[in-house]
């Protein structure tokens, strides 16, 4: 839990939860009733009291979905055992009113609504209790029942609206933070990248400048000749590479814009890409419902389809299809790679676009970097819905021209 971790936070946590214990030892010991009895029911508060602030003591070293449900439960039963075993307190059944509200501490959405599921069953079954012993005991509920009860449900009403409010802001603020990191990151890659590629395309381009000459040179026999052409060529492909790199780590003044036809470049694309498919038997099948224009420079919008829909053949199993649709909503154009192979885990979405990142034995896991690198210049979006085992869909959606 990150809210925790930092340092000044941890020690506002310390400082409440030892208060906190303190509160509760007070209660065991000043003035309590059962004190001098010292039995069962003061042994299980003892019990409970010492459990609670174990747990809590515990949390932020070792903050895991466990102990927060623990520390729920163990709240939930100590709440509910004060109300029942000292009838004589009333304003334990304030604590009950608010106990779902000890989990919107934690942030965490599940553990809330099984709070509050909890803490409604409980208080059900406790004014079923009152009612069937005649609520002796608890003659401030008892004398006005559905009052009491009316007054319950408000209360869960309102830790529920606090509750709303609160994960609202705090999700927003976690996708602010996750887009300023990435976009931190893409800053970082892209300048290191524009110097590396830069650091090697000037040897490559004096290497490429000899061979050309011995090309030329009449004291080399044909075959070396042959042998030159051929490692020129290999240097022209990686001068391209590289200079396409560039392009993307820094951004180009002379990269062109111009309105693109999104069908025709998909339908190049896919043409380009349908035999590396066959070689596992993907066929791509492309969809595109309307004429989509959108302004972008036609080779990028390229270089991002390509990597996309390349990945979603290599993540496919044998036969599977590849789906390429196209189509626009609203002010945008949606293109969707849709692909039924290995998935991916959150985890390895979120470290989607990080540079070298790669699960592929021969992957240079640049290809997610420069598709972000793209779709951001083109002011679009891109996301990813994926599941281990089920499949990826890929989804851009760039403003239409
Ligand atoms: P590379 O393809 O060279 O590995 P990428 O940047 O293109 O690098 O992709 C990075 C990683 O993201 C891949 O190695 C793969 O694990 C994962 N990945 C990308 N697209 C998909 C997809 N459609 N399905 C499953 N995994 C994917
Ligand atoms: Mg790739």
């Amino acid at each position: 839990m990150k809210e925790i971790t930092n340092n000044l936070n941890e020690k506002i946590y310390y400082i409440v939860v030892w208060i906190v214990i303190a509160i509760m030892i007070s209660g065991l010991f000043i003035d309590n009733p059962r004190f001098g009895e010292f039995g069962v029911v003061y042994i299980a508060h003892l019990i409970l009291v010492f459990i609670l602030s174990i747990c809590l003591l515990l949390y932020p070293k070792n903050g895991t979905a466990v102990l927060r449900l623990t520390i729920i439960i163990v709240a939930s039963v100590y709440f509910y055992t004060l109300f029942l075993f000292y009838p004589e307190t009333s304003s334990t059944f304030v604590f009950l009113c608010f106990l779902p509200a000890l989990s919107i501490l934690y942030f965490d959405s599940k553990l809330f609504y099984f709070s509050l599921f909890l803490n409604g069953i409980s208080i059900i079954i406790i004014f079923g209790y009152i009612v069937l012993t005649d609520g002796l005991q608890y003659p401030f509920i008892e004398e006005d029942l559905i009052g009491n009860f009316f007054n319950f449900v408000a209360s869960q009403i309102i830790v529920y609206f606090i509750f709303y409010l609160t994960n609202g802001r705090i999700k927003k603020l976690q996708i602010y933070y996750e887009q300023i990191q990435h976009s931190e990151r893409l800053k970082t890659t892209g300048q290191l990248a524009a110097a590396v590629a830069h650091e090697i395309r000037n040897p490559l381009t004096v290497v490429k400048g000899f061979l050309q000459v011995y090309e030329k040179d009449s004291s080399f026999s044909h075959i070396q000749k042959g042998h030159f052409t051929l490692m020129i060529d290999e240097l022209n492909t990686a001068e391209e590479v590289i200079s396409q790199f560039l392009s993307v780590a820094k951004p180009d003044k002379e990269n062109v814009t111009e309105n693109v036809d999104v069908k025709l470049v998909l339908r190049s694309v896919t043409d380009l890409l349908h035999s590396y498919g066959l070689l596992h038997d993907n066929r791509i099948e492309l969809n595109v419902t309307e004429d989509c224009m959108i302004s972008a420079n036609t080779i990028e919008f390229k270089q991002l389809l390509i990597n996309l829909i390349k990945n979603a053949i290599e993540a496919s199993h044998f036969g599977d299809p590849v789906f390429v649709t196209a189509g626009r909503e609203k002010d945008f154009v949606v293109i969707q790679v849709i692909d039924y192979g290995r998935g991916m885990s959150e985890a390895e979405v979120a470290f989607l676009g990080t540079p070298f990142y790669s699960l592929k034995s021969k992957g240079t896991g640049l290809g997610m970097m420069i598709c972000f690198n793209i779709v951001e210049k083109f002011n679009g979006t891109i996301d990813f819905q994926s599941s281990i085992g089920r499949g990826t869909t890929v989804m851009i959606r760039i403003p239409a021209s």
